[in-house]
């Protein structure tokens, strides 16, 4: 077919059509692909769009955000969420979805973090992957984002990561070399950053070096949303589609430069084939490929209570002292349910990744259907969602509310203002009215329960003494009232860990005094030692460490063995680890096993000890199952 294409009509296929179309080719049947936003839900845009969540787009089901459904760390739910958004994609006529995003959470501050799933590379890459793969069982392709090195929003599109080889492949590069090399996904979305100075749209080395003939990679390159500044050069690195296209400058370069015996008419054919690749893929996944054809029916009711389940998996307990969860209740007994945000929910963040929800289940109505006949569940707004400053009145009726309940559950977290993509947070701080009504709270009451809904770890030692149980719900997606209340009740048993160290302080951080870099560069002094390894490499104290999170049972951990296996000369060097997990508790819970590795001796300085592996089992009181690790 390349063959038949003129050289405008294949300098006209590697831009976009619009904004959330690649081009297609009537005479010769290519269809144009629809694309669509995002990492935790679609946001198909009818008409025109943006690219900054503003437009209106679709009802599609909200999930949980990744900082959320990362902190599940089970592979199996998230590869049912992939496999959800994509008969959704189906349903909505969307080719590809613009998702997983899996950089790496370097600073607690980035805007971004609650798109990405933690400071860790593995388990960003493995549960990356399980995303994609969801996903594209469904037969519509995932875009894999951001490549590479984007681990900021402050001057995004220009930024330079300055960064040593051996952390940019230990740690940014290793999640994305996981799930290029077992996933497949059919396309990767280079970031806007520079990397050491070259644009990633332009960096031969990541593009084609790395990506295609380190790993194999053989589907589609394309530019985040305006990430090309030379498309010559861009496509000479191994950028195969511009989005979204700057049509009549981007396109007419791409002809003189041909033209002209500046660019190799093969490499624009190696592009060509790619995106005709990318369309016979989507062929090969059933129905009519693109010009926004429905080709499937979604069950959107399914989908919410599945999104209800997921959020459940995702909330970490961070403290539960006394056992005050889950909330036994009795008839005449009554919860009092305190914060703006027990109302009007934060579930997901800003910015492209936004979706219309097609419900949205607030924690309220979540505890009112929940709780035992007879319980009252009473609400007092306790704090303006768009203040800082104390409401005298607000806090008042909070706290005679909350002097006169058997359990005060308060809902504390950021507001939109607080975070997002395309700004950083300055600080790790809830709100100070929100901070400020806790110990007036205390004073009337010791039974007090936190809730926090946030996108990215909030300091909680300024305040956590007045709290005796802490619950991290993270943006939890439009079921996640309902599923918090189903934790608070125990009719969930939570199950999360963290997924990234929650520090005392923030300039505990590692990258604390290498973010977010100035005058252009931003350089990753503090090298492999991000998140959890350079606490440890420092014995630095935290508050909740990476892999933290309790159940409402216990476990015991016994008979761990290792076993090595084949030779590293031979290329099948295996270590297999096992252990006994029980449940020793008095309900079902489900534990999280992880296996790190650690080099006593080694020529380079190494972290004291690296995540390898993991696995999540559920357990019926008593009940005990051997795990299997295998590194
Ligand atoms: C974001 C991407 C997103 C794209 C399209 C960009 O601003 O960085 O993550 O997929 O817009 O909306």
């Amino acid at each position: 077919m390349i063959d038949e294409l003129t050289l405008e009509e294949k300098a006209s296929l590697v831009l976009g059509a619009d904004i959330w179309h690649t081009a297609g080719v009537e005479r010769l049947g290519i269809p144009r692909l629809t694309l669509s936003d995002g990492p935790h839900g679609l946001r198909r845009q009818p008409e025109g769009g943006d690219h900054v969540g503003i437009g209106g787009s679709l009802p599609a089901t909200c999930f949980p955000t990744a900082a959320a459904l990362g902190s599940s760390w089970d592979v199996g739910l998230i590869e049912a969420v992939g496999a959800a958004i994509g008969r959704e994609a189906r349903d909505q006529g969307v080719d590809v979805v613009l998702g997983p995003g899996i950089n790496i959470k370097r600073s607690p501050l980035c805007g971004r973090n609650f798109e990405y799933f933690s400071e860790d590379p593995l388990l960003s890459g493995v549960l990356g992957a399980a995303m994609i793969e969801g996903v594209q069982s469904q037969g519509v392709g995932t875009s894999l984002k951001h490549y590479a090195a984007n681990n900021q929003e402050t001057d995004r599109l220009r930024v330079s990561a300055d960064v040593d080889d051996r952390t940019l492949r230990e740690i940014y590069l290793a999640g994305f070399e996981h799930i290029v090399t077992r996933a497949r996904p059919w396309t990767v979305m280079c970031s806007y950053n520079r990397v050491n100075g070259v644009h990633a749209s332009q960096n031969h080395r990541l593009l084609t070096e790395v990506l295609r003939e380190q790993w194999g990679f053989d589907g589609l390159v394309m530019s985040d949303w305006g990430a090309v500044h030379d498309r010559v050069a861009a496509l000479a690195a191994g950028l195969d589609l511009e989005m979204p296209p700057n049509l009549g400058v981007s396109d007419a370069a791409v002809v003189a430069a041909v033209r002209e015996d500046r660019l190799d008419e093969a490499v624009l054919d190696t592009t060509v084939a790619r995106l005709l690749q990318l369309v016979a893929r989507r062929r090969a996944g059933g129905g009519a490929a693109g010009e926004d054809a429905q080709t499937i029916t979604a069950d959107y009711d399914a989908n919410h209570r599945l999104a209800r389940a997921a959020a459940a998996e995702s909330a970490v307990l961070l403290k539960n002292e006394g056992g005050i969860l889950p909330l036994a209740l009795e008839a005449g007994q009554t919860v009092a349910v305190i914060g703006e945000f027990a109302e009007r929910p934060r579930y997901q963040g800003a910015g492209s990744s936004q979706v219309n929800p097609t419900r949205v289940d607030t924690l309220v109505d979540g505890l009112r259907t929940g709780v035992p006949q007879g319980v009252e569940v009473a609400y007092a707004q306790g704090y303006a969602l768009d203040e800082v400053v104390e409401d005298e009145d607000l806090v008042g009726d909070a706290v005679a509310l909350a002097g006169h309940a058997d359990v005060v559950v308060v809902v504390l977290g950021l507001p939109d203002s607080a975070e997002s993509e395309g700004f950083d947070r300055s600080h790790l701080s809830l709100p100070a009215n929100q901070i400020a009504l806790l110990p007036r709270l205390a004073e009337v009451t010791e039974r007090i329960v936190v809730v926090l809904q946030n996108g990215s770890a909030v300091q909680l030692s300024t305040w956590a003494d007045s709290a005796p149980a802490i619950l991290e719900a993270w943006l939890s997606g439009q079921a996640g009232g309902g599923a918090i209340a189903d934790l608070l009740l125990g009719a969930a048993v939570p199950s999360g860990k963290l997924t990234e160290t929650l520090p005392l302080r923030l300039e505990d951080n590692p990258s604390y005094l290498a973010f977010p870099g100035e005058a252009g560069h931003v350089r990753y002094g503090e090298g492999v030692f991000v998140g959890y390894r350079g606490f440890d490499a420092r014995s630095q104290s935290v508050d909740y460490p990476f892999g933290h999170g309790l159940s409402y049972t216990t476990f015991d951990y016994g008979d761990l063995k290792v076993a090595v296996s084949g030779s590293a000369a031979a290329g099948d060097l295996a270590v297999t680890v096992t252990c006994t997990v029980t449940n020793t508790g008095a309900v079902a819970g489900k534990e999280i096993v992880q296996a790190y590795r650690a080099a006593p001796i080694a020529a380079v300085s190494r972290p004291v000890r690296e995540l390898k592996g993991f696995a999540k089992v559920s357990l019926e009181p008593g009940a005990s199952e051997t795990v299997t690790v295998r590194l």
